[in-house]
């Protein structure tokens, strides 16, 4: 199974040349950051555990990724969600319709009669987790400390692979969800190879949002990733027609990315790359390809 080590492509964008860490070439069912993010869990034995806990959206690539974690220890994994749409249970596509099929248990707690209005992470944190030690509990998106552990082995990698190329320093970029990759990969630069410095969009929230997260994460500010602006507040899972659009061109890379984050992560980083065309551009690709089974009917019904 391939957890590590994934290659570097370049594909050209525009006039520019861009350097692609092909993390979405990592085994399928752990496919980009998460991959990363579970390395520890991945790694480690965790005597008494019999189930996996974690919540989301029932349509998340850390739902899939935690339900392929699960399979793998033989643990249960229950995933807990806000509600889920009528449609999707009907017709289970892409990563809610993977997990299931990894045999995840995915609790619906609009129809919990226990729930009080309480949001999904109090109610596991008062109704679930209670006494029991045989559960192994994963924030939301994976965002903890153990992500670290992964994401400084691709630190690591990226590292080796400047000094292969001799570049004298490097950007690297990425769209963050909850940030917890992008931090930790910049927080590995400033400790082990300072001329490589990571640089971000805010796809989930505000700027403000992912600036917090870094915080949580990380105290000191020193080490946070810096954060480009988006050109217009765009909502997570919303269809733009500029999406569909540089995800098309992309696609002529020969490379497939996907349309949650990386449509947002190239408009951003489109409208950078005429500031640094002296700097060699390292774009990491997060692999979470599955969404698209669901993404892109949506987009072809939308702009054909
Ligand atoms: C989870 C995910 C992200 C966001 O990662 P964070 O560490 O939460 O910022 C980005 N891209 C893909 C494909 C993902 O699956």
């Amino acid at each position: 199974m391939k957890l590590s080590h994934t290659p570097v492509d370049q594909i050209g964008f525009d006039q520019y040349g861009v350097f692609v860490k092909r993390d979405d070439l990592l085994h399928p069912e752990f496919s980009g950051n998460k991959a990363r993010k579970f390395a520890y869990f991945l790694d480690q034995t965790f005597p008494g555990i019999t189930h996996l806990v974690g919540y989301g959206s029932p349509q998340a690539n850390s739902l899939y990724s935690m339900s392929a974690l699960a399979k793998l220890k033989g643990w249960q994994l229950c995933f807990y969600v806000d509600h889920i749409a009528s449609h999707l249970r009907d017709n289970p596509i892409g990563n809610y319709r993977a997990a299931l099929e990894n045999g995840a248990e995915i609790i619906d707690l609009s129809q919990a009669e226990d729930r009080q209005g309480r949001d999904t992470l109090t109610y596991i944190q008062e109704q679930v987790l209670p006494g029991r030690e045989d559960m192994l509990f994963v924030p939301e998106g994976g965002r903890c400390q153990y992500a670290e552990v992964g994401v400084t082995q691709l630190a690591r990698e990226i590292i080796a692979w400047k000094q292969q190329q001799a570049l004298k320093s490097l950007m690297v970029f990425l769209p963050s969800g909850t940030g917890t990759t992008a931090l930790f990969l910049n927080k590995a630069f400033c400790q082990l190879d300072p001329s490589i410095q990571v640089y971000t969009c805010a796809v989930v929230g505000s700027e403000h949002y992912l600036r917090l997260q870094f915080s949580q994460l990380e105290n000191d500010s020193a080490s946070h990733p810096v954060i480009l602006p988006k050109a217009k507040p765009y909502h997570f899972g919303k269809l733009y027609p500029e999406f569909y659009q540089i995800w098309r061109k992309l696609s002529c890379s020969g490379i497939e990315f996907e349309l949650l984050y990386d449509p947002l992560g190239w408009l951003v980083l489109a409208k950078q790359l005429p500031k640094v065309s002296e700097e060699a551009v390292l774009y990491v690709h997060q692999g979470g390809l599955l969404g698209n089974e669901s993404m892109l009917p949506r987009y072809l019904r939308k702009y054909g």
